[in-house]
C-alpha cells in the first residue's frame, strides 16, 4: 500500500516512541515506597510512562492515593482485596466516596479467592461475596472500572458479577472492568470478555510453566489486553523471585508480543491506548 514518506517516518517515529503502561502495581508496600525514585528512574529508562497503583485496604488508601497525587504519570484505586481480612470492611458510601476523589480512577482490586480457604467451607466466603458486591455497586454508581483478583473461584466471580451488572443494568448503569493478573481457562476468559471486560496479563506469562496461560493469551482480541506488573510480586522472567518493580513491565509485553507474532510496540500501543479506553480520565 501506497502512503507519502512522511507520512510512513511520522508513523514509524510515534510507535517507536511508544511506551508502556502498567495496569497494576503495589507501590504503596514498603519494599517498593522506599525505593520509589529509583524505581521511577527505571521506569524512565525501561519507556514505561504511566503506573496505576492499586489500593487492597482501605487503611492503605491514603498511603496509595497520596502516590497519585504526588506523581503525575500515576492513579489509583480503592477498595479491599478478598484476601485481606481483620481489616475496615467497605462500604458502598465509603468507597464511592473515595472513588471520587481526584486521580482515583477505579475500584478494586476486588473479587474472590478461594486460595486461602483453610479449615473454611465455601458456604462460610460469604462474606467475600458481600465485599465483592459492595465493590460492584460502588463501580456502578461510580461508573469507575472494576479491578478483578479472582484465584480458584472463577465461577463464582463471574456469576456475582453476571448478577450485579444485570441488576445495575435496570438502574441504567454500566459496570465494567478488567480481570487483572490472568492465570484462568480460555472459558474463563471467553466469559469476562461477553461481559465487556479487559484482561490483563502478568510477569506469570513468563513463567517456564505457564503454557496454558500463553495460550488463552493468544486469543485475546488486541483491544481488550493489558498488561501489569503486580509488583512487588510475580518479577517477570529474567527476574523471577526478585522483587518486581514496574520497571519489568516490557517484559511481559514482550513475551505477549512473540506468543501472539505481534510486534513489541503493537503491544507497546494498544496496551497503552486499552488503559486509556478502560481508565479514561487517566486521559483527561
Ligand atoms: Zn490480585
Ligand atoms: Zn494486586
Amino acid at each position: 500500500m501506497w502512503a507519502p514518506v512522511e507520512l510512513l517516518i511520522r508513523f514509524e517515529y510515534h510507535l517507536h516512541k511508544f511506551m508502556f503502561t502498567d495496569s497494576h502495581c503495589h507501590l504503596s508496600y514498603p519494599s517498593l515506597k522506599e525505593n520509589i525514585s529509583e524505581i521511577r528512574k527505571a521506569m524512565k529508562d525501561a519507556k514505561v510512562e504511566r503506573a496505576l497503583c492499586i489500593c487492597t485496604t482501605l487503611e492503605e488508601f491514603q498511603d496509595v492515593h497520596q502516590l497519585a497525587l504526588t506523581y503525575d504519570n500515576f492513579w489509583c484505586t480503592v477498595g479491599v482485596h478478598p484476601d485481606n481480612e481483620k481489616v475496615q470492611e467497605p462500604d458502598i458510601d465509603d468507597l464511592v466516596r473515595r472513588a471520587k476523589l481526584e486521580r482515583v480512577v477505579g475500584i478494586g482490586e476486588t473479587g474472590l479467592d478461594y486460595y486461602r480457604l483453610g479449615e473454611r467451607t465455601l458456604k462460610e466466603m460469604e462474606w467475600q461475596r458481600e465485599r465483592f458486591r459492595v465493590h460492584i455497586r460502588a463501580a456502578g454508581l461510580t461508573g469507575k472500572p472494576l479491578v478483578i483478583h479472582t484465584r480458584n473461584a472463577s465461577n463464582d466471580t463471574i456469576s456475582i458479577l453476571k448478577e450485579e451488572i444485570a441488576v445495575a443494568a435496570t438502574k441504567g448503569k454500566n459496570v465494567r472492568g478488567v480481570f487483572h493478573c490472568f492465570t484462568e481457562t480460555q472459558e474463563v476468559a471467553r466469559a469476562a470478555l461477553d461481559l465487556g471486560f479487559y484482561i490483563s496479563f502478568s510477569g506469570v506469562i513468563t513463567f517456564k510453566n505457564a503454557a496454558d496461560i500463553r495460550e488463552v493469551a493468544r486469543f485475546i482480541p488486541l483491544d481488550r489486553l493489558l498488561i501489569e506488573t503486580d509488583s512487588p510480586y510475580l518479577s517477570p522472567m529474567p527476574y523471577r523471585g526478585k522483587t518486581n518493580n514496574p520497571s519489568y513491565v516490557p517484559f511481559v509485553a514482550k513475551q505477549l508480543a512473540e506468543i501472539r507474532l505481534e510486534s513489541l510496540d503493537t503491544i507497546a500501543l494498544a496496551t497503552s491506548r486499552n488503559f486509556e479506553q478502560l481508565f479514561t480520565e487517566v486521559s483527561t
